[in-house]
């Protein structure tokens, strides 16, 4: 390789870069959180490779972070003894933009143009790496990876286009594994390179990371020494000017020196007792696991013992995610895996939750897993069904939590943002149909503005009403205006409204809810237990010969005219046959066929 090498940024780093010089002017302390984030990152790389590659440790450092600051110079110091990054890594990733957080803050911050980069997207995405760059003139990065012999410098300039790569020489800044990053600050920013203020920002951002972090603080202990008195003082006393002998006395002065301080708390969370663990640190760990800027919905920390021994602590989020979620084919990294308090990956949510409920997030520490976990080995493992099954439990008693909530709209708020998935899982989960049917809402002829739950419709059924009835519309009027209604509203019978495409799917696969069959109001068989034989012959040979004649002039239009007992105002309604489509199944087959 050249000394020093001379690289272009890809155009996307170029944009972010010019973004976060020019634009960003506020919440500018994340940087900092992002570069303990990173440093956090590739110490869990190292201590995960190394599970089956253990020459990766051959240097005896140990795993942590040390933050440094120069007052006077303004400049921050930032060491990890993490896995480092070769020549080739350096390029890769400190050049060009893989990752997915930082795509997705450029789209966001495009979105909202018109209220200009906002303070609150740099907060809640934090653009990782490059936000170096919000509070410095000139980054250095210095790196020695296990896999490489040597140590390799990048470095940029807050305005240029262009970063340098060469090999570190400099004997004195050569480390043992790991990565040093050193921020030259902006003359407005020096402030950072307070070591209280670092002190400050590292507890507020990063309390939850599971490495030692020490900052470098000035002590000092005050201690006495002897000194002379003062010649002048014993002037003064004038009835004593023939005294000669010294008199001793003591003074406290305060001797200072600098050390390095542990200032964050290592314990992971989720080993505390949860008696000891506050609503308020629950949800600044989620917060900051997650990146999420609201506090989550609901919580719930627990153990398991016996069988099969995990922790987790699960969390209801109280937004779904910015954008459209796909929730057919979830990516979600919701769900962070830990073997013996190792972060293993967040890439297994699948194998932990069936799909309908990836928007629940979490971490889960295994201690009955191998460090070496694979999705392979996830996929076969008896534990992991065992784990599956719990995990699922605590998720729906947790949702069942918010909505037995006083506060009425946490559940409202839960409803809109994931009463899709519930409805996902009446098709996916026959075994949860249970747990499914009580979290379960709709609209209806006695409630068009408030959903009310199947229980509440319970409830509501009159002495002589067997079945839960439901109509299939577009929306609440369409549902509304079905002639099959009129006899129903005349009984004082409450009938379900079904106006997400997805209700009518959800409710056919539940079939029943405590004993009581849901039936569609538009089907042709329709019996409402007032069933009058009598008159019904009666009408049918006083109108067979009208039925007859329409269905003569409809032909094949219709499968068959009949007299129906169910309308009270209208003169005639279209049905679905018994074992036919409903109108609604109707178009929802065609709008998937499209
Ligand atoms: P992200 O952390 O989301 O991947 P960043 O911009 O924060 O994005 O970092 C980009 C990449 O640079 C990381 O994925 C990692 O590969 C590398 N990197 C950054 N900081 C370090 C570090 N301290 N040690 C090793 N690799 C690092
Ligand atoms: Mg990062």
């Amino acid at each position: 390789y050249p000394p020093e090498e001379k690289f272009e940024y890809q155009a996307e780093v170029s944009r972010l870069m010019d973004l976060i010089v020019h634009s960003l002017y506020s919440n500018k302390e994340v940087f900092l959180r992002e570069l303990i984030s990173n440093a956090s990152d590739a110490l869990d790389k190292l201590r995960f490779l190394s599970v089956t590659e253990p020459a990766l440790l051959k240097e005896a450092v140990d795993l942590d972070i040390r933050i440094q600051t120069d007052q006077d110079n303004g400049i921050i110091t930032l060491t990890d003894t993490g896995i480092g990054m070769t020549r080739e890594e350096l390029v890769d990733c400190l050049g060009t933009i893989a990752q997915s957080g930082t795509a997705k803050f450029l789209k966001a911050v495009k979105e909202s143009k018109e209220s200009g980069a906002d303070s609150n997207l740099i907060g809640q995405f934090g653009v990782g790496f490059y936000s170096a760059f919000l509070v410095s003139d000139k980054v250095v990065v210095s790196t020695k990876s296990p896999k490489s012999d040597k140590q390799y410098v990048w470095e940029g300039e807050a305005n240029a286009s262009s970063y340098t790569i060469r090999e570190e020489t400099d004997a004195e800044k050569l480390i043992p594994r790991g990565t040093r990053i050193t921020l030259f600050l902006k003359r407005d920013d020096k402030g950072f390179a307070h070591p209280e203020r670092v002190q400050n920002l590292v507890k507020n951002y990063s309390q939850f990371v599971s490495f030692p972090i020490y900052t470098w603080q000035e002590k000092g202990f005050t201690k006495e020494v002897e000194v002379d008195e003062d010649p002048a003082e014993g002037k003064k006393d004038e009835g004593n000017e023939t005294k000669t002998e010294k008199k001793k006395k003591t003074k406290k002065v305060v001797e200072k020196y600098w050390e390095w301080e542990l200032t964050n708390e290592t314990q992971p969370i989720w080993l505390r007792n949860p008696k000891e663990v506050s609503t308020e640190e629950y949800n600044e760990f989620y917060k900051k696991t997650f990146n999420e800027y609201l506090d989550p919905l609901a919580s719930s920390h627990f153990t398991t013992e016996g069988e099969v021994e995990f922790r987790s602590i699960l969390f209801v989020p109280a937004m779904s995610p910015m954008g459209k979620e796909d929730i057919v084919n979830p990516k979600t990294k919701n769900i962070k895996l830990y073997v013996k308090r190792v972060f293993i990956s967040d890439d297994f949510d699948g194998e932990l939750f069936p799909r309908y409920l990836s928007f629940v997030k979490g971490v889960v520490d295994s201690n009955d897993l191998p460090l070496n976990v694979s999705r392979e080995i996830l996929q076969e493992s008896r534990i992991v069904r065992i784990m599956r099954k719990r995990l699922v439990r605590k998720a729906f008693d947790m949702i069942l939590g918010i909505s037995l909530s006083e506060n009425k709209d946490d559940y409202d708020k839960f409803w809109e943002n994931f009463g899709k998935h519930l409805k996902l899982g009446c098709l996916e989960d026959h075994q949860n149909h249970k747990r499914i049917a009580p979290l379960l809402r709709f609209s209806s002829s006695q409630s068009e503005e408030e959903l009310i739950s199947l229980d509440e419709y319970i409830e509501n059924m009159k002495p002589e009403q067997k079945d839960i009835y439901y109509i299939a519309a577009d929306n609440v009027k369409s549902a509304r205006n079905a002639p099959s209604l009129e006899k129903l509203l005349e009984k004082d019978f409450e009938v379900l409204f079904l106006i997400d495409p997805i209700d009518e799917v959800a409710i056919q696969n539940l079939k029943s809810y405590k004993e009581k069959n849901f039936v569609d109001i538009s089907k042709e068989d329709l019996d409402l237990g007032d069933k009058d034989e009598e008159k019904e012959k009666e009408i049918k040979q006083e109108f067979g010969k009208t039925c007859d004649w329409i269905k003569k002039r409809l032909g094949d239009k219709v499968a068959s005219v009949q007299i129906s007992s169910r309308l009270s105002t209208s003169p005639c309604v279209l049905v679905s046959g018994k074992f036919g489509w409903s109108a609604n199944m109707e178009r929802l087959m065609k709008a998937q066929t499209m």
